[in-house]
This record gives structure tokens, sequence and C-alpha cells, in this order.
């Protein structure tokens, strides 16, 4: 919900705009005929002029409705939390305001865009202040902007007179430019001149290359602007959706104030967070890497003659960094095994290199297809191990439990499904030897105050412990390390006094 998604975006020069009005007028008026209406090759300026041309110094006012998917850290893969929002935009070549509102848990919350040329002010939903801007965010509203107007890019391709490319055919004049590491597509339909499509594939830590596609149908006219009336957004290749529909359009002659932007306003250039690793030997078998700032925490289980990794936050970049700390504070040994929790992007996100080391992935059934998805995942626009050298998929199917051993020292895996009260998919680790239990993010206890009622996953997560026979002393959690306001090393009957409160 973070993202502006909103531009606007800044125009060609002015003097290249009236120089090429003033050519292709002559030529516009003799063409009645929709399908020749660009004359020779040049789609794209027929596209402005049609869609921005005859704003002039209007803006074009749009009252919508929006529903909204978003994913979040659901019980499964892919689910997909809705939304219903209501809004208004004005945009012209030169300005993009936005000014909506949704209802979230029965509260209603509104966010506030303002873009132009220079400058991004964004509020995000239920915030009262702004949030910050990067070089990089404000230059993604180019295509972010094309959930509510094919605008900003048509008007970024005149402004960079770019040429129609080899994806050109028929029915479709294609324009590719690349912003930011994402490569977006401009289609402009031969026959009327406006925008069919607009196509944009990014990098995503988690899930490497993703398309969204946002088409525009059924074109109307505002003082003679042609706009979308309905646009229907296509994300993560299709799997999630959203639509917006188009109430009312009309042209005004000015913008309304949505926001104060800070005095002496600075667009911040985009830092990459520094991760810390911190590697604790809980005994010769059991080894633990900390993140930080993250906040996520790594098991490392060394056997004999191979090490098992479970957990393995974000991305494939920090999987190798992760990978790197093994080799040089833990051991050499090959990583037979890797294993996560659950499918959320801070334990399965930097699983891609061990698939890489040749790991079997334990898999349990409700993770096998997106398990599956993440490996096959093309990663071409920030290629990882596995993307510059392809290996097999090995998985080893984890029905109930699974107990991993060197033939002298074992542990096992435990599918707790929604007992976790968290997902489907929940696997805890066990050792017999030590009496431990390993959890991802089900416990809650506060490191001071007296012990409270133990929330819905700590409850599920005692009673998975009981219902098994385990003999548990201590259990270790693998996220929140950085946090210092829960307990990370619990006893167990701590745990079970809190699931005992009433
Ligand atoms: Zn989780």
């Amino acid at each position: 919900m973070s993202n502006p998604a909103r531009g606007k975006q800044k125009l060609f020069p002015v003097v290249n705009t009236n120089l090429k009005k003033t050519l292709l007028l002559p030529f516009a008026i003799l063409c009645l005929h929709p399908s020749i209406c660009a004359g020779q090759t040049d789609y794209l300026q027929s596209c402005w002029n049609k869609q921005l041309g005859n704003l002039g110094n209007k803006y074009l006012n749009i009252t919508y409705k929006e529903g909204l998917d978003e994913l979040y850290h659901s019980p499964e893969s892919w689910q997909v939390l809705h939304y219903n929002a209501t809004g208004k935009f004005w945009c012209n070549a030169k300005s993009f305001l936005k000014v909506d509102s949704l209802i979230s848990r029965k509260r209603i919350l509104s966010s506030s865009v303002e873009f132009d040329n220079e400058k991004l002010l964004f509020r995000d939903y239920g915030s009262t202040t702004l949030s910050p801007v990067t070089k990089s965010i404000f230059s993604n509203q180019v295509f972010e902007s094309a959930r509510y107007t094919p605008q900003n890019l048509i008007n970024y391709c005149m402004k960079h007179q770019t040429p129609a490319d080899e994806k050109s055919n028929k029915t479709f004049a294609v324009y590719t430019v690349t912003i930011n590491n994402s490569i977006v597509r401009l289609f402009i339909r031969k026959a009327d001149c406006l925008v069919e499509k607009i196509t944009a594939l990014s990098h995503d830590a988690l899930l490497g290359d993703v398309l969204s596609t946002f088409t525009y149908a059924g074109y109307g006219k505002a003082g003679g602007v042609a706009y979308p009336a309905t646009i229907i957004i296509a994300k993560f290749g299709g799997r999630v959706r959203d639509t917006i529909r188009i109430a009312n359009a009309i042209l005004t002659d000015s913008l309304p104030k949505l926001l104060d932007g800070p005095a002496g306003y600075v667009m911040q250039e985009s830092v990459e967070k520094q991760l810390d690793l911190h590697t604790l030997h809980y005994n010769q078998n059991i080894h633990f890497i900390d993140l930080v700032p993250s906040g996520s925490r790594v098991m490392v289980i060394e056997f004999r003659d191979f090490l098992m990794v479970s957990e393995s936050p974000l991305s494939s970049e920090i999987g190798e960094k992760i990978l790197s700390e093994i080799r040089k504070n833990i051991s050499t040994k090959p990583v037979r095994y890797f294993a996560f929790s659950h499918h959320h992007p801070d334990y399965i996100g930097g699983m891609r290199p061990y698939i890489y080391q040749g790991a079997t992935i334990l898999c349990v059934p409700e993770d096998d297809e997106y398990v599956g998805f993440l490996y096959n995942s093309p990663h071409s626009l920030k290629p990882d191990s596995l993307q510059l050298a392809p290996k097999p998929l090995k998985k080893l199917a984890v029905k109930d439990s699974v107990s991993i051993t060197d033939g002298n020292y074992s542990m096992n895996v435990y599918h707790i499904g929604m007992q976790s009260c968290h997902t489907k998919d929940y696997c805890v680790f066990y050792f017999p030897e030590e009496k431990l239990l390993v959890e991802g993010d089900l416990i809650w206890i506060a490191t001071d105050g007296d012990l409270k009622k133990a929330s819905a996953s700590q409850s599920g997560l005692y009673h998975a412990i009981k219902d098994r026979n385990l003999n548990v002393e201590t259990l270790i959690q693998t996220w929140g390390a950085s946090s210092g306001q829960y307990k990370m090393t619990i006893r167990f009957t701590e745990l079970e006094k809190t699931a005992l409160i009433n």
C-alpha cells in the first residue's frame, strides 16, 4: 500500500511539441479515417495529440472507483486482501495529483499524491506525515501512475523521442524504455492511436522478474481529450488483479492544494541498507546467524558430513551473504538440506542460492507449487546464481514429519500447519537431544513484565507440542531478533503458563 502510484510527469520541450504539431496538423486534417490518423509512422505523436494535446493549460479531472487486491502475510501463498477505494485525480502533461480513501478494518484511510517534473509528495494511507521519497521512487512514477492514466508514459516517450521498436506489429506501435532497471512498454493501437496497454517488467527481491500489465478500455472524451473509462491492472504476471472504473471526467482550470511540501524539498538518494550478520554457536551441532537490522535469524545444523540450513530471508542476494557467513564462521561442509518454517519472505526469500548449491528443499504439500514457482521464476533483471547457471530442483516431501540424521545426531521437522494459527504450511524444528524446539514467529512474550495470556499462535504451538508428546525444555524463535521487546529464548514452562492463563 506504500506505492505512491501516481505520478505525473514532465513534458517534452515545448519547442519540439509545437514543431511536431505544426508538421502534422495539415496531414491530420486530411486523414479522417482513424487507421491512417497517424500518417506515416508517428503513432506516438498522434496518441499524444489525442490523450494530452487538447488539454493545453487545463487539467483532466477524474472521479473513479477502485477495486484493489494486495498480497499480505497470508495463511497460503498468493492470498490477497481486497479493498474498495474511491478517489479523484487531476492530470495534464505537467502534473498529476490524486486524493483517495479506502476502508481497511472498518477504518477509512486516505492518501494523497502530488507529482510534477520537480517533486513527488506522498502521504500514505493512514499516515499524517509525508513519506520519504528517493530519486528512484520519483522516476518510477512515470509507469507507476499507469494504473490511473497512460499520460505520463506517453509524455515521457515524447520527451525522450523514443522510436517505435521491433515489438511493433500490424496492430500496435510499441515504444520501450528502461526506467530504473524496469523495462516499460507502451502499446499504441495503430487503428485509432490510443493506448491499449502498458507493461512494466520489474525486479522483485522475492519473486524475481514481475510483470505488471495496465490495460485501457472503453475510451471516452472530455473536452476533446481521450481517456480510458476502465483500467485493468494485472499484477505479478496476472495472479493479482485490480480494476479502476472512471465515474466522471471533466476539464478544470486549476489544481487543488493537497499537500504542503517541506521547506527546502530534497529527494533522497537510494541507499541500500547494510546488513550485519552475527553468528552464535548454540552447541557444536546448532548455530544461529542473526541479521541486523532486519531481525531475521537463520539456523544452521551441523551433521557429521553435511549441513542443513533453515530460514533464509528476503532475497537471493541475502541468501548468498548467509552462505558466505556459514563458510567463514561455521563450516565448509556441503548444505544438503534447506528448510523453512513457512512461506513468508523472511523465511523463504533467500532459498534459490541453496538450490544452486545442490541442497534438497524440505517441502510440505502446501508449498509444492510455490517452491516450484520461486525456482522457475526468471531473474533476468538482477541475475542470481541460479539464473546464471540453472540447476535441478530437488525436493524432499514432508507430510507430517521427517527426521534428518547422520546416523549419530538427529533432529525432526514437524508440520503443524494451522495449529500455528498463522500459516497452513507451518513447520517447527525439534532437537530431542537438546530438548529444544526452534520456531519462526509464533511466541510473543515480552522481555519485561508479567506473563500474559497466550496469543492464538502461542497457544497453538503449545498444543502442537503437547499433541506430539515432544519433550521440550527450551524454545528459540527465529524472527524478531533485533527488536529487544520480546524473548527469543523461552522456557517451555513460560510458554505453558501463558497457554493456561484464562
Ligand atoms: Zn510469518
